[in-house]
């Protein structure tokens, strides 16, 4: 079997080249082939010695995922089914915008963290994504781009920016990325690595459901830009719509987030707060939520809920989101509402399902919303 060279970061290959008797400065020159100019094919690696190159395609491959569809929604939004073997399917999603170009990457085949109105967490879990299955979803996303761009290429360039690159990565696709914490620091490395994807770290956000010990790991190793799922303000209601708060509570959770901010790129943690129709929607619940990050430099990202099919639970009114947006502005906590975006495609947030064959056998709670009210009583 040989080995995959999508699994290493510029540490990891240049450790590879030196067991294979090669010089480390190598790994530059192999990593911008395979990410900057998405390579797979070692022949036309022309600043490499011939022998090299012969020598690298009998022991390496460049292999990503494969793409199983493609889909593009009406308003541009485009996302990627990719088989990962045995029957399993993950997805990333691009979303352009005037200004730059965001590709929401997976982490896990499904998710093991269950919370009750999140569609990838109603399909169980699977597996963790290989480092090359993580950044795989990056190196097909800019490839596909930049065929389409040369397809089209008036589309592209507008004031000076191609609207169809991968500017920003969120890891907000399937998945907890904290749960698998190796894979996806090093797969980071390659997004922030010069010679690989360049990006800056403000560009990078990593979307945690608030496992705390990797939270703390995660400014140590590699500090990016961090969006924390709150979705309640109180721990009887969190412990329901988010399995994980029984094990790293509020407050707890409150004090990583300090912790974070002495290492993150920005100033401020960007808590994500679903709304869900008479659920934890109310002007209590903002109120609140006041209380509860008021020694947290934070932004809210209030995500109208996306459906999929049994979810149990409904989106609060546009009303009842400009409210509970209202209340939090008027703390001075900056707050905007996300864009739906790709949902005619089952793309937008929350509504990634990818197929999972679940391995955990979870009990599926198809009248969620009827427990969490029955908890709430
Ligand atoms: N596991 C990570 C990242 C993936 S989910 C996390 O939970 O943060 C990305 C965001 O979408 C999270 O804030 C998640 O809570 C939210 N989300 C999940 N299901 C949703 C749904 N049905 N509608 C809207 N947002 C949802
Ligand atoms: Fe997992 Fe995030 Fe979905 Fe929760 S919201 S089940 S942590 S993917």
């Amino acid at each position: 079997m040989t080995v995959n060279l999508l699994d290493y970061d510029r540490e990891g290959l240049t450790q590879y080249l030196s067991d294979i008797g090669e010089k480390p400065f190598r790994a530059r020159q192999l990593l911008k082939w395979i990410h900057q100019s998405g390579t797979a094919d070692f022949a036309g690696m022309s600043d490499l010695a011939k022998s090299l190159r012969g020598k690298l395609s009998s022991v390496a491959r460049i292999e990503a995922p494969r793409v199983m569809r493609d889909h593009v929604s009406a308003d541009g939004t485009r996302k990627w089914l990719l088989s990962v073997g045995e029957q399993n399917g993950i997805e990333s999603v691009f979303i352009p915008e005037a200004n730059r170009g965001t590709l929401c990457v997976s982490s896990q085949v499904g998710c093991a963290l269950a919370c009750t109105f999140c569609s990838t967490g109603r399909q169980g879990f699977n597996r963790n994504l290989s480092v090359a299955e993580i950044i795989g979803q990056l190196w097909l996303a800019n490839n596909a781009l930049r065929e389409s761009a040369a397809e089209n290429p008036m589309v592209s360039g507008q004031n000076g920016q191609d609207q169809r690159a991968v500017t920003n990565v969120v890891m907000m696709g399937m998945g907890e990325p904290l749960a698998n914490f190796e894979n996806v620091v090093t797969a980071l490395n390659l997004m922030l690595d010069d010679h690989a994807y360049g990006l800056s770290r403000r560009r990078v956000t990593v979307s945690t459901s608030g496992l705390i010990p990797a939270l703390d790991r995660l400014r140590e190793r590699c500090p990016v830009a961090l969006a924390v799922s709150l979705h309640a303000p109180n721990n009887a209601l969190r412990d329901v719509l988010v399995p994980i708060n029984k094990k790293y509570p509020l407050k707890e959770l409150m004090a990583a987030c300090r912790r974070y901010l002495t290492a993150a790129p920005r100033d401020f943690i960007t808590f994500e707060y679903v709304m869900l129709a008479g659920v934890n929607d109310s002007m209590m619940h903002a109120k609140e939520l006041i209380g509860l990050v008021k020694d947290v430099p934070c932004k809210f990202n209030l995500i109208p809920f996306n459906g999929f099919p049994n979810s149990g639970f409904e989106r609060s009114s546009s009303e009842t989101i400009r409210v509970f947006r209202d209340i939090l502005m008027q703390a001075d906590i900056v707050t905007t509402v996300r864009k739906t975006r790709g949902d005619d495609i089952a793309a937008a947030c929350g509504q990634l399902a990818g197929q999972v064959r679940d391995k955990t056998r979870r009990t599926i709670n198809v009248n969620a919303k009827q427990a969490v009210m029955e908890t709430m009583r």
